[in-house]
């Protein structure tokens, strides 16, 4: 028998064990060695009482001193245990008269189960227990227990059951290893079949920290080869993206001179350099795949514009892609701007248009007369039909993963050739992170802002003292002549709810400060109440904005210099980040009152104090990533990439430039071994194929 031969081979699998296996993904033996811990139970040594410390799960065993059932909000049965180090307690809320009578005191008792912190004492709450004989030794298990990911109907013992059978016939047979022998050697990792070996069931002798901890060398080789399979799926997209057709584009450049021409600024010196770097992908005849970084502030929409006048030029036309409906409308105001003095003119699609507009903007671009599509999700939606789309530009989406860049190129695809893609975000993703989860794009940095600028002052208050922002409010606006948001944010998901917050909120303000023209802007109005909202606070008329966190991203009224942020400590760094990022974008100096309410966590003190800290946003990132980790900073299903078995971005980062390097030697050396190391890790999931 092989290790590709099906699951049912081996024994006690009929077809019902088979589909619970196969929701796992589960189908041949193979697969089954690589379906890995989690985690590990250490059942493998009795711990003193007296050395057990909260939240660490272990094995007991003891005499019952004391069992008494307490009578409180809830019934439980409470059973003192000490084995002469000290004392625990279990807690039972379910039990039934039998168990009370099997848990006397003088009872000897072995027991596995999470240490808490009790009132009195630490305590188990519903621990594995089972009696023990004294006079009897019983054995502890032999290996640390893996924990596997499991589904319903197929619990951790029977899992582990099959895992045995599958490593034995590891033992006998061979498992191909994809990794040179000579690059475990110079690392010290040990081959395929120790790795699993080791992970499935660890020897007595393994250091048990190790191992708990992720470090076991084991685990290293089996992350490093797990991170190898993605980062080769991801430079194989890139590889067949380059395959494809797209237009050339190199225009004499006519008409970006005349929109730099007509800005009231001149370009900073990395705006030129990343819009030279797009113009030397675009002339290319093969679809430019580009990410672009670059802080809040940073200028990106004007960098955007030359690279999309470049495009119009050549005679093709763009869509400008924004994550909301806020920014897709300031994204009209600008091109329109912008382009419409050059003669060109430009389709309107949110989700949110008439028919009768959305019709007519519809024929434009079909018709080729409108030479830029700004809008939201709308903009792909099937009946819209461009008449030559060469360009798409994305803004604000870091979240914006495999798929959806896939799907944009699918929808832009004309007579084999594809649109080039920009990419820009401001939420900036630590280098060796985006070398891993965007191989597959080319990236530019956007790394120094327009001059003048000032660093936002950020300070935290508790909202006790709501008064003293008021105050500050009533300070900016009404003495100094400046504008202010004041953002409203509920830890719910429901938006019903944050607006009706904000609702509130204005109406508060209001009557505090009634010398303020206040205005109001959240998910549930209608396009243009809020386009006509926005556009009276950037002209000046409307000194104060409540809002929800429709504004996070690229809201830009360079006169707004305070920004009020209700609730600080439930959002995340970025969020907080791009928040504050509205104000300090003029010449005015800008500060930013995060307003908290107490009690504050541990999480919650560090964010406010990075924030405090740092205005970087790169430092920023790193911070999350640091708090959080990378499934959440990429958001783990968008990023697709980000479903690791092993491997673990954060704990595992030192690999990350190993994997880049071995990418390299695998694809030159040995590229028989890259398909089948891509399919062993990311199986059906291999979405990335056919594109
Ligand atoms: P972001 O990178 O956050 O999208 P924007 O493109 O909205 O930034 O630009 C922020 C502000 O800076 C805008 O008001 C824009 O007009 C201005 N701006 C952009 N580039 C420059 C520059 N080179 N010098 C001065 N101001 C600039
Ligand atoms: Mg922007």
């Amino acid at each position: 028998m092989t290790l590709s031969a099906p699951l049912t081979t081996l024994k006690g699998i009929g077809p019902r064990v088979a589909g619970r296996l196969e929701k796992l993904g589960l189908r041949c033996v193979e697969d089954l060695l690589f379906h890995l811990p989690y985690r590990y139970q250490d059942r493998t040594r009795i711990v003193p009482i007296g050395a057990l410390r909260p939240g660490e799960e272990a094995v007991i065993e003891g005499e019952i001193q004391a069992s008494d059932i307490k009578f409180g909000k809830r019934r439980s049965l409470l059973c003192r245990i000490s084995d002469g180090s000290g004392s625990l307690l279990l807690r039972f809320f379910h039990f039934n008269a039998s168990q009370q009578a099997a848990l006397q005191r003088g009872t000897r008792l072995r027991c596995y189960g999470e240490v808490r912190r009790g009132p009195a004492m630490l305590e188990m709450v519903h621990p594995e227990y089972r009696r023990i004989d004294e006079h009897v030794l019983a054995p502890v298990e032999e290996h640390l227990t893996p924990i596997y990911p499991a589904t319903e109907g197929l619990a951790q013992k029977r899992l582990r059951q099959l895992v045995q059978q599958a490593l034995e016939l590891l033992r006998q047979g061979e498992v191909a290893d994809y990794l040179p022998g000579e690059l475990l050697q110079t690392q010290g990792l040990p081959s395929l079949q120790q790795a699993l070996s080791a992970v499935h069931q660890p020897s007595p002798e393994t250091p048990v920290a190790e191992l708990l901890e992720g470090e076991h060398p084991a685990q290293r080789r089996l992350a490093l080869e797990e991170l190898l399979a993605h980062h080769l799926s991801l430079r194989q997209l890139r590889h067949k993206v380059q395959q494809h057709a797209a237009p050339p584009l190199r225009p004499p450049g006519r008409l970006r001179q005349q929109l730099i021409a007509g800005l009231p600024f001149s370009l900073t010196a990395a705006q030129q350099r990343v819009i030279e770097e797009i113009d030397a992908d675009l002339a290319r005849p093969h679809p430019m795949q580009r990410l672009v970084q670059g802080d809040v502030g940073s200028g990106k929409t004007v960098v955007a514009a030359a690279a999309a006048l470049q495009a119009v030029e050549a005679g093709y036309q763009v869509a400008v892609m924004a994550p909301t409906e806020l920014l897709a409308e300031q994204h009209r105001r600008n091109f329109s701007a912008w382009l419409e003095p050059l003669g060109l003119t430009l389709a309107w699609l949110s989700g949110k248009s008439g028919a009768k507009q959305r019709r007519e903007n519809l024929e434009l671009l079909a018709a080729g007369e409108a030479a830029l599509a700004v809008g939201t999700h709308a903009l792909f939606q099937e009946e819209v039909v461009f008449d030559r789309l060469g360009l798409v530009i994305v803004d604000e989406q870091h979240r914006f993963g495999v798929h959806q860049r896939l799907a944009l190129r699918e929808k832009g695809s004309h007579n084999g050739s594809v649109p080039h893609q920009l990419i820009m975000t401001a939420t900036p993703i630590p280098r060796t992170l985006a070398m891993t989860a965007y191989a597959d794009l080319d990236s530019s940095v956007i790394d120094e802002l327009p001059p003048g600028r000032t660093p936002v002052e950020t300070v935290a208050i508790s909202d006790a003292r709501r008064d003293q922002v008021v105050a500050r409010v009533r300070r900016a606006c009404v003495d100094e002549g400046r504008q202010a948001y004041w953002v409203c944010t509920l830890i719910e998901e429901s938006e019903a709810l944050q607006c009706q917050a904000a609702e509130e909120t204005a109406a508060l303000l209001a009557e505090a400060l009634p010398e303020l023209a206040i205005g109001l802007v959240h998910g549930r109005l209608k396009s243009a109440e809020k386009e006509a909202v926005m556009a009276r606070f950037k002209a000046g008329e409307l000194r104060l904005l409540v809002a929800t966190t429709v504004i996070e991203v690229g809201v830009d009224v360079p006169n707004a210099s305070l920004m009020i942020i209700e609730n600080a400590e439930r959002l995340g760094l970025a969020q907080l980040h791009q928040l504050r990022g509205r104000v300090g974008r003029g010449r005015v100096s800008g500060s930013c009152v995060l307003m908290y309410h107490k009690p504050l966590s541990q999480q919650g003190k560090a964010r406010l104090a990075a924030l405090r800290e740092t205005n970087d946003g790169f430092e920023i990132a790193r911070r999350d990533l640091a708090l959080r980790g990378p499934g959440e900073v990429l958001g783990t299903r968008q990023s697709g990439m980000l479903q690791l078995r092993i491997a673990d971005l954060e704990r595992d980062r030192d690999l990350l430039p190993e994997v880049a390097r071995l990418a390299t030697a695998l694809l030159q050396r040995w590229p028989q071994h890259v398909a089948p190391l891509i399919q062993r890790w990311l199986g059906d999931s291999q979405r990335y194929g056919d594109v």
